[in-house]
Parts: C-alpha cells; sequence; structure tokens
C-alpha cells in the first residue's frame, strides 16, 4: 500500500522548527517508514510548480512553521492548503505570530528605516530600498511584497491543528503524527497539547504561595533567580498561569522563568491582558502612586506579555495613524 505523504514548509520563521523534525533521531526512520516526504525546502530543493502539479489530496498533511509577511509565503500557504486535507499550524510563529510577530510594535517604514538607511554598516546613498517590480540590464525582476503586518497562519487560510511550541517539543510531533496515522485527532481546531496551564505541571508549584505581594518585578537580564523557589514568587514574570501546558518545563528546568511560547491557556481570549490579570492581583500597590512605580519596574510589557503572541492577540499591532493597505 502507498505510503501517505506529508508536506513540511517554513515562512517567516527562524528554521528551529525544521531541526525539531530532525531532532526526531531514530524516530525519524519511524516517519520515514511511515511516510513520505513530498515537500521539505529545508532540506531538498522544491519549487512553487512542483506543489502546482500535485492532485487535491495527494498529499495528506502540511506542517507548515512561521509566520506570514510576504505575498510569496501567502502564495504558498494558500496552494498547500488547496492541496492537501489537513493543515498544522507547526510551531509558535504559525500558531501565533511569534517572535518575528513582535515587528508588529513597529512599522514598516521604521523596519526599512533601520535597515536599508540608520544601520551603521549600510552605506546607501542612492536610498535603494526594496520594491515588488524593478528594471536590471533589461530583466524584469519581481520580489515578494513585504506586508505591513506579521499573521499568524490562520489569518489567511483555514487551519485544522495547532503544535505548539518554540519549536514543539519532538515528543508532542511524534505523538501528533501518530494521531494523523492512526486518525485518532481530535476536533477540527484543537491545539494537540494537554488542557491545562504550564503551572499545574510545574515541579515549582508547590513553592507557589496562595498569595504573593510582589513590591518590584525583576529581570533575568539584571539578576538570577534562585532555581528551586516559584519565580513568579521571586518577582520575575513567569508566564506559566497563562500558558498552556505540555512543553516538559524546558524552562523551568534551565532555571528560566516560561516565556509563554505554548500560547494561552485553554479557554483564554488573549495571554497578554490574562497575565495582566494575574499580576494585577500579585503586586503590592496600596495606592495609584505605588501602583505605578510596581508598574514601571516592568519592562517592556508588549515583548514580555506578548512575546510570542502579539499578531494572534486581541491587540494584533501597534495603531498608526494612517491605515495602509498590505
Ligand atoms: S509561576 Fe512559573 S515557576 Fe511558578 S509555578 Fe507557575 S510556571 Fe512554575
Ligand atoms: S517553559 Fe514556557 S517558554 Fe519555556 S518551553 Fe515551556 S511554554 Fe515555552
Amino acid at each position: 500500500m502507498a505510503k501517505p505523504k506529508v508536506a513540511f514548509y517554513w515562512c517567516a520563521s527562524c528554521g528551529g522548527c525544521e531541526e525539531t523534525v530532525v531532532d526526531l533521531a531514530e524516530d525519524i526512520l519511524k516517519v520515514v517508514e511511515a511516510v513520505d516526504i513530498a515537500l521539505w525546502p529545508v532540506a531538498l530543493d522544491f519549487k512553487l510548480k512542483d506543489v502546482e502539479t500535485w492532485q487535491p489530496g495527494e498529499v495528506a498533511v502540511a506542517f507548515i512553521n512561521g509566520a506570514v509577511r510576504l505575498s510569496e509565503q501567502h502564495e504558498w500557504v494558500r496552494l498547500l492548503r488547496e492541496k492537501c486535507p489537513l493543515v498544522i499550524a507547526f510551531g509558535s510563529c504559525a500558531h501565533l505570530g511569534g517572535i518575528p510577530g513582535l515587528a508588529n510594535d513597529t512599522t514598516r517604514e521604521e523596519i526599512l528605516a533601520n535597515k536599508y538607511h540608520r544601520s551603521l554598516t549600510v552605506d546607501n546613498p542612492n536610498r535603494v530600498e526594496p520594491r515588488t517590480a524593478c528594471t536590471v540590464n533589461g530583466y524584469e525582476l519581481e520580489l515578494p511584497l513585504f506586508w505591513k503586518d506579521v499573521k499568524p497562519l490562520d489569518a489567511v487560510i483555514d487551519v485544522d491543528y495547532y503544535l505548539p511550541g518554540c519549536p514543539p517539543p519532538t515528543a508532542l510531533v511524534a505523538q501528533a503524527v501518530d494521531a494523523i496515522l492512526k486518525g485518532a485527532l481530535p476536533p477540527k481546531g484543537s491545539v494537540l497539547a494537554p488542557e491545562k496551564s504550564l503551572c499545574e505541571s510545574c515541579p515549582l508549584n508547590e513553592t507557589k504561595p496562595e498569595t504573593l505581594a510582589i513590591k518590584e518585578f525583576k529581570r533575568v537580564a539584571t539578576s538570577t533567580p534562585e532555581p528551586d523557589r516559584c519565580y513568579l514568587a521571586q518577582g520575575y514574570v513567569c508566564m506559566g498561569p497563562a500558558t498552556r501546558s505540555g512543553c516538559g518545563e524546558r524552562c523551568i528546568h534551565g532555571n528560566m522563568p516560561c516565556r509563554g511560547c505554548f500560547g494561552p491557556t485553554p479557554g483564554a481570549l488573549d495571554m497578554g491582558t490574562k497575565m495582566l490579570g494575574a499580576l494585577g492581583t500579585l503586586g503590592e500597590a496600596d495606592s495609584d502612586g505605588t501602583a505605578m512605580a510596581l508598574a514601571g519596574t516592568l519592562a517592556d510589557p508588549i515583548g514580555t506579555l506578548y512575546r510570542f503572541s502579539l499578531p494572534a492577540s486581541l491587540l494584533k499591532r501597534r495603531c498608526i495613524e494612517k491605515e495602509e493597505a498590505l
């Protein structure tokens, strides 16, 4: 019997999610035994025209990592959606926008100005910037459009399942592949990870007091947490109360408060506001003045509370006065 075919594709990502597949180590042999890999640009050269020749349904599953910011990425994911019955948003960038999504805290113009004009290592006297079309030596050249903002995958195509994490742990990937092969997937739209918060599975949970009185927020950049005591109780913003479990508590074991890569807890509408609500009840402030002083110690609120989820949040992006088209 022919093996099912799967596709891996990447959009705006660092390549770390592709590493997860490689990190399956000898388990990758089991995957290769069970499926044929029809598309994997990180390892093998494929072009869009190769995918255009697929019959709809010929490739059973597309695992797509990375957020979407270029018109070219949009073209690829639309085509994969058209061809594959199952599309899985693979990793936090595809799931929620991820780290590339923090670019939504600024504008396209600022990004281009920094990259092409302000950087100390750039020499650009003609003030050249990327354009979607230009002519060089009589040849018409085309570049993808750099969109005004970063989008999670489900903002541009229909997504069947989400595999969270930055990157998704190999155990979750192996479980998902197994569930696909056995036809044992949960309802469409599910996040393929436990239905509980990270705090519930955290080994430091027993050291988390019922009530906290945070006087000042601390940062791992300027101090080192005690390894055996709940980080939140020490004043570090640990995103555990607002984050879905399933990562294997990787950061906690590395003496690092959770940054929230697994996305919001089940049912939470917005990760940042959920965490802000938790912090609001934990801070020690008895007046507007002390509350303001405490809030002032929370460095980079967007980068802390929405580190992986800004494009999928209620905020989505920084407001700008004049709304642009794509
Ligand atoms: S706040 Fe962080 S350290 Fe404390 S129990 Fe939750 S996940 Fe663990
Ligand atoms: S502890 Fe938090 S940031 Fe670290 S891997 Fe788990 S979910 Fe991601």
